[in-house]
């Protein structure tokens, strides 16, 4: 599919989006350093969030563990914590991990070799890539959505990217684009295009430093690349959970560490079945996750959400315990807590809103 790129076609390629990058680059903190640790938070943050959406997050969690040390010492609990609101919670727990992971093999030095970072819980081959090259300027060349987008435009790619083949082909044209020993500032030069000009429904050709090379725009659609696959309709699903009151105190549950969400806490309840009712439901999954009675007394809120493979909608009601010691069934910790305590725990974002009301009308 790829076709041989000229020495020249390489070299303009170069130059020009070198030069592009070195006028136009966003001035970003994880630009400003070499530190590898920094550089890999800002990689596995921006896995599936906008940098304006990163920033603010970037900063708190340095600021809170400005190294690998003092990331690995946290608790999980606080590093969920400063997380809290981004999302993919999983992306937080394997960096702890993997920082423990660092200190206790590596003397906190994060690796430079391919297999050894592989190794490390989180770090994908893409991660991998991204840290070897901008941290430690090897010559790997990265593919994330920007690149890939600006490389099937620029040599015109019509076929689904996402496959393996083709993704196999666009890394291997990446490499041979990629100017030895520059893989650090061509890595981020191709990543900034795609995400200020390439953009992926209004290229701004006019301001683009490959016009001249592009096929795409020679072709006269360019937003028409990469070919994309009709998105599925996602599952939805209803969940229903209890704020469950004793004595001026709510009950929360700490959701198993595996899994969606894992480590975060929660308002207890659960999927609703099939011609179940939403407050036969709280009863229910309180029963199952906590092995206590409760009696639903009246609906709270409602709360929609989307997660990437899903979406649901969140029923919440005041429930009132009525007997049982709390035991994790189906979670594996749990709190009596005054509502004002609330937000010191982390909870996903749909408790959040839930949780935001509740302490807005203190209490019931
Ligand atoms: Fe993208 Fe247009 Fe530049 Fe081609 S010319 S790489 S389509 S912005």
């Amino acid at each position: 599919m790829v076709m041989p790129i000229s020495s020249e076609l390489k070299q303009n390629f170069q130059q020009n989006l070198l030069t592009w990058f070195q006028d136009q680059k966003r001035d970003l903190p994880w630009r400003r350093t070499q530190d590898p640790y920094q550089i890999w938070v800002s990689e596995v943050m921006l896995q599936q969030t906008q940098v304006d959406q990163v920033l603010p997050y970037f900063y708190r969690f340095i600021e809170a563990f400005p190294t690998v040390e003092a990331l690995a010492r946290a608790s999980l609990s606080e590093v969920l914590k400063v997380w809290e609101g981004m999302g993919y919670y999983a992306r937080a727990r394997n960096l702890h991990t993997a920082a423990r992971r660092i200190v206790e093999d590596y003397g906190g030095k994060i690796p430079d070799t391919f297999k050894e970072l592989s190794q490390l819980p989180g770090i994908g081959p893409y991660t991998v890539r991204a840290i070897l090259s901008i941290a430690y300027n090897q010559d790997y060349p990265v593919l994330d959505g920007n690149v890939i987008r600006v490389l099937c435009r620029v040599f015109h790619i019509d076929k689904d990217p996402r496959s393996g083949g083709v993704k196999k082909e666009l890394l291997q044209l990446a490499g041979e684009l990629l100017p030895p020993g520059k893989a650090s500032i061509f890595n981020q030069a191709l990543m900034e295009l795609g995400a200020l000009v390439c953009r992926p429904q209004r290229p701004l050709c006019l301001l683009c430093p490959l016009r001249s090379l592009c096929q795409a725009r020679a072709s006269g659609d360019p937003a028409a690349l990469p070919v994309k696959t009709p998105k599925k309709t996602l599952p939805h699903y209803h969940i229903c959970v209890g704020i469950i009151w004793k004595d001026h105190q709510v009950l929360i549950a700490l959701r198993p560490l595996e899994g969606l969400l894992g480590g975060l806490w929660e308002f207890p309840g659960g999927k609703l079945e099939e011609g179940e009712s939403l407050e036969a439901c709280v009863v229910r999954e309180v029963r199952e996750e906590l092995g206590i009675e409760v009696k639903v007394d009246k609906p709270f809120m409602v709360v929609k959400h989307a997660y990437t493979h899903f979406r649901i909608t969140l029923h919440s009601f005041h429930c009132t315990y009525l007997s049982g010691d709390p035991r994790p069934l189906g979670c594996i910790d749990w709190k009596w807590v005054s509502p004002d305590d609330l937000p010191q725990y982390a909870f996903p974002k749909g408790n959040k809103k839930i949780l935001e009301k509740l302490l807005d009308k203190s209490g019931q």
